[in-house]
C-alpha cells in the first residue's frame, strides 16, 4: 500500500514498496497529516537553490512536511512513536493562538489523520497501549492529548506515555527559542492522569526488541526509537533526521539547538545505520517514509528509499 498523498509533487526516484515486519512486530506508518514549515527553516545554512527542487516551497516559502508516526502492531501490545501535531488548537492553546494555528502551520486537515490512519489498521485509540514521545514539540506530542468535555485529557486512555527526564524538563521551562515549539496543553495532562513515563537516558528493551537512543543536537533529550529482532533493524529518527534528504550530516534544521553536536550525534548513529543496513524512518518526509543508506567519504547518502 502506497501512503503517498496524490496531491504531492512525486518524486523521479522510484520508491519501492515493502512490508516490514520485525521481531512480533508488523511495522505501520501513520501518516497524521500534511503541514508547512519553512523551508529556510528546515534547511539552516543550506542554499534555496540547492533543495528548493526536492522540497519545492509555497509563495510562502513554506514546505510540506508529513507528520508520520509509527505504530508497531503486535498481539495484545499495540505501540505509537509520536503522535503528530493533533487538533484541538483553541482548547488547548487559547483563542488568539488556537484560531491561526492551523493556518500557520498550513495544516491539512482533509487527508489522513491519527484516528484514521489507526483505523485503517483496524485499531482505535483504545488499542492503544504504549506512547515513545521522542520529545515535546507539538508537531511530535500534539495528538498526544485531547479535549474531551471541556478538559484536555490523554488521547490514547488505556496507554502508558514515555518520555525523556531531560525532555520534560527544557518542554517544562523552555528557552526563547524554542518556547512557540514546547506548550504544557501537551504533556501537562499526562502528568496529571498518572500516565507519562519519565525515562533517564538510554533505555536497553524498553519494551521487547524497542530501545531509546539519545540525542541533545536539535532539542534536549530527544529519544530515537530503535526496533530490532537482531536481523532487521529499523530506526525512528524523530528530529534527529526528519526527512530522507537530511541524511547527509551538514544538513541540518535551522531549529536545531547544537549544531555541532547533532553533527556527531549523526555521524555516530548514521554510521551504525549503514554498517548494519538498518531502516531509517523518516517523520517528516512527504516523499517517502524510510530508506537505507550508504556511506560516502565522511559523509552518508540514500541507497534506496521506501514506503512501508
Ligand atoms: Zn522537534
Amino acid at each position: 500500500m502506497s501512503h503517498q498523498p496524490n496531491h504531492l509533487n512525486s518524486n523521479p526516484n522510484s520508491i519501492a514498496n515493502l512490508k516490514l515486519k520485525i521481531g512480533a512486530y508488523e511495522i505501520c506508518p501513520i501518516p497524521t497529516g500534511i503541514f508547512g514549515l519553512d523551508g529556510g527553516a528546515m534547511f539552516g545554512t543550506v542554499p534555496k537553490v540547492l533543495w528548493e527542487k526536492s522540497n519545492p516551497p509555497d509563495d510562502k516559502n513554506r514546505i510540506q512536511m508529513e507528520a508520520r508516526a509509527l505504530l508497531l502492531k503486535s498481539r495484545g501490545s499495540n505501540i505509537l512513536i509520536d503522535c503528530g501535531n493533533g487538533g484541538d488548537f483553541v482548547a488547548k492553546y487559547g483563542d488568539k493562538m488556537g484560531s491561526k494555528f492551523g493556518e500557520m502551520y498550513n495544516i491539512d486537515d482533509s487527508g489522513p489523520s491519527l484516528e484514521k490512519s489507526l483505523h485503517a489498521h483496524g485499531l482505535s485509540v483504545n488499542d492503544i497501549h504504549h506512547v515513545i514521545l521522542t520529545h515535546l514539540h507539538f508537531d511530535h506530542a500534539g495528538g498526544a492529548t485531547t479535549a474531551r468535555d471541556h478538559k484536555l485529557v490523554p488521547t490514547f486512555p488505556k496507554a502508558q506515555y514515555y518520555v525523556q527526564q531531560a525532555n520534560l524538563d527544557t518542554a517544562t521551562t523552555p528557552n526563547l527559542r524554542e518556547r512557540a515549539s514546547y506548550y504544557p496543553a501537551n504533556f501537562q495532562p499526562l502528568i496529571d492522569a498518572d500516565v507519562l513515563n519519565i525515562l533517564q537516558g538510554p533505555k536497553e528493551n524498553l519494551l521487547p526488541g524497542v530501545s531509546t537512543l539519545i540525542s541533545n543536537g536539535h532539542t534536549q533529550g530527544q529519544q530515537m526509537v530503535k526496533v530490532t529482532d537482531g536481523h532487521n533493524t529499523l530506526l525512528y529518527c524523530g528530529d534527529v533526521v526528519p526527512t530522507s534528504t537530511h541524511v547527509r550530516v551538514p544538513w541540518l534544521m535551522g531549529y536545531d539547538l547544537h549544531p555541532l553536536i547533532l553533527m556527531e550525534e549523526k555521524q555516530k548513529y548514521l554510521s551504525e545505520a549503514a554498517d548494519h543496513s538498518w531502516y531509517l524512518f523518516f517523520e517528516h518526509d512527504p516523499y517517502c517514509d524510510s530508506a537505507r543508506i550508504e556511506k560516502k567519504g565522511a559523509d552518508f547518502a540514500v541507497k534506496e528509499r521506501y514506503w512501508l
